[in-house]
C-alpha cells in the first residue's frame, strides 16, 4: 500500500515538473520568406510529426496557417478558414503544446497588455515560448495574404495590399510564439500570433485585439529544429539584414 502511494506521488511530481524538453520545429527561415521564397518545401501532413500546434504559411504564400489540436487550418485572403488535405508549406513553426502556466483573463486586455502579462509570467526572454489564448475578444483584427505568382515579389511588397478583417465579439483561439531576439534571420523575434475563431470559419495573422475574458497558456521549449528545403536555398541572398522588412510585414 505504501509503495503504491509512493508511486502515485512520484508520478504527480514528474507530471508537474518544470523541466521541458519540448522542441519547436520550423520549416525554412523567415529571411528566405521575406526574400520571396514561397514555394512549399514540406507537406503540411508531415507537420503532425513535429507538433500539434503552430503557425506558418502555405505554398505560394496562400494564406496564414494555424495548427491547433493537430489540425492544419488555412486562413485564405477572403478571411475564411479552409482545411487543405494535400498542400505544402514554405515556412512554418510547430511544437507539441503542453501548457505550463495558465493566466486567467478577468478584465479586457489589448495585444500589448497580453504581451506584458506573459512577459511577467515567463520573464526569461531567451527561451522559446509557445502562447495559446482562448476566450472572447471584443475586437480581433487579422490579415491574410493571397497566393502569389512568379516572379514572386518580396513579402514587404505583398503586405502593402493585404486584406484586413476586423471582428467584434468573437470567440476563438490565439496560436503563436514569443521567440528570443537572437532568432533574427531565422524566425520572428518577439510575438507572432495567429487567430482562429471557435466556429473554425475565420482567422488570420493578428494585427491587434482586445481580449475580454478567457485564459492564456504558455509552454516553453529549449530546443529548436530547423529544416531547410531539400531543394536548398542557394538562389537566395540570405546575407543581408532584413529586420526592417520584417517590421513592415508583421504589423
Ligand atoms: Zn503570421
Amino acid at each position: 500500500m505504501r509503495r503504491l502511494l509512493f508511486i502515485a506521488v512520484l508520478t504527480v511530481a514528474l507530471a508537474g515538473c518544470a523541466h521541458d524538453t519540448g522542441t519547436i520545429t520550423q520549416i525554412s527561415t523567415i529571411d528566405a520568406l521575406l526574400a520571396g521564397d514561397y514555394d512549399g518545401s514540406e507537406k503540411t501532413s508531415q507537420l503532425a510529426e513535429y507538433g500539434d500546434f503552430g503557425i506558418g504559411t502555405f505554398d505560394r504564400l496562400e494564406g496564414e496557417m494555424i495548427v491547433l489540436d493537430g489540425r492544419v487550418y488555412q486562413a485564405k485572403a477572403d478571411g475564411r478558414i479552409y482545411t487543405p488535405e494535400s498542400i505544402t508549406t514554405p515556412f512554418a513553426s510547430v511544437s507539441f503544446f503542453k501548457p505550463e502556466i495558465t493566466i486567467s483573463i478577468g478584465h479586457p486586455v489589448t495585444f500589448e497588455q497580453l504581451e506584458k502579462l506573459v512577459d511577467e509570467k515567463v520573464p526569461d526572454m531567451n527561451v522559446f515560448c509557445a502562447v495559446k489564448a482562448e476566450g472572447t475578444f471584443k475586437t480581433m483584427r487579422v490579415r491574410s495574404v493571397p497566393a502569389q505568382s512568379k516572379p514572386y515579389p518580396p513579402l514587404a511588397e505583398v503586405v502593402k495590399t493585404q486584406p484586413v478583417f476586423e471582428y467584434q465579439n468573437i470567440t476563438g483561439t490565439i496560436v503563436g510564439y514569443r521567440l528570443p531576439t537572437f532568432v533574427k534571420g531565422i524566425n520572428v523575434g518577439g510575438y507572432h500570433l495567429h487567430f482562429i475563431d471557435s466556429s473554425k470559419k475565420y482567422g488570420g495573422h493578428i494585427l491587434g485585439f482586445e481580449m475580454e475574458t478567457g485564459k492564456v497558456q504558455t509552454d516553453t521549449e529549449r530546443k529548436l529544429t530547423l529544416i531547410l528545403p531539400e531543394r536548398g536555398l542557394g538562389d537566395i541572398d540570405l546575407s543581408k539584414d532584413r529586420s526592417g522588412e520584417l517590421q513592415k510585414v508583421e504589423k
